[in-house]
């Protein structure tokens, strides 16, 4: 209660009465928060800028019992570029509703707070493909949220996945590689998204430095996984298809 600095990411945002905002904030130690930025439509006000999507920066509130709101901000990245571009942009926000969809209140979560804005980053200021960042995001939220995928071995039969020959396909139900011989209907992938998959969950974001391409079936089916494990409907992934 009172003054408290956070560092903290608008997630979300929404125009309230005539002149505020209603920003949802994720903050590494608080979680989500919800805090009433006053008058920040105005062109002059200095929180306009802090209340933008993506906006991440040290925020200063005032909590009462029953709300927050936002008295200043030190801004540390807009992610601007992520405005240059639709395909980065629907990016960005996708990964913005999943976290809004994850993260509590009153939870702390450092690692993912920073994973997400290591993510942003490589979205608006690296050259990967979009999808190649979404897709580390997914596999690397999953892990962080308790659904670690499991790609070394097939979760059916437990043979090691690159021995068995005839493809592989994804069980977005149960988050894992299934080899040739145990899939049905499940999506099938390339044996290079077999790979790949694996690489993420060994180098995370570095796999980025190596290159990394994604077939659109496996992202599909990763966008799949996602709704399934995380139980929940994302409104931004119908940008991304
Ligand atoms: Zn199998």
């Amino acid at each position: 209660m009172g003054q408290i600095k956070t560092n903290a990411i608008v997630l979300s945002r929404a125009d309230y009465r005539e002149n505020d905002r209603m920003l949802t904030l994720f903050s590494p130690t608080l979680g989500r928060v919800d805090a009433l930025a006053r008058r920040a439509k105005s062109q002059k006000s200095p929180l306009l800028a802090a209340s933008e999507l993506f906006c991440s920066g040290e925020y200063v509130l005032y909590a009462t019992r029953d709300r927050a709101t936002v008295e200043s901000c030190h801004i540390t990245d807009t992610f601007f570029p992520l405005r240059e571009s639709y395909e980065r942009f629907s990016h960005g926000i996708y990964l913005l509703e999943l976290c809004r969809h994850v993260v509590q209140p009153g939870e702390e979560n450092e690692r993912l707070f920073l994973f997400l804005l290591r993510s942003l980053a490589h979205l608006a200021y690296g050259t990967s493909e979009p999808k190649s960042v979404t897709a580390i995001f997914i596999m690397g939220l999953l892990s962080l949220t308790g659904y670690r995928p499991r790609v070394t071995r097939c979760i059916s039969c437990g043979e090691p996945i690159g021995t068995v020959p005839g493809g592989y396909a994804i069980s977005t139900a149960e988050a894992g590689i299934l080899c040739a011989n145990c899939k049905r209907a499940e999506p099938s992938i390339e044996e290079r998204d077999a790979e790949a998959m694996q690489r993420i969950m060994r180098l995370g974001l570095k796999t980025l430095d190596e290159g990394l391409e994604i077939s659109d079936s496996a992202f599909h089916a990763l966008l799949a996984m996602a709704r399934e494990r995380l139980d929940g409907t994302f409104q931004s992934e119908k940008a991304l298809i």
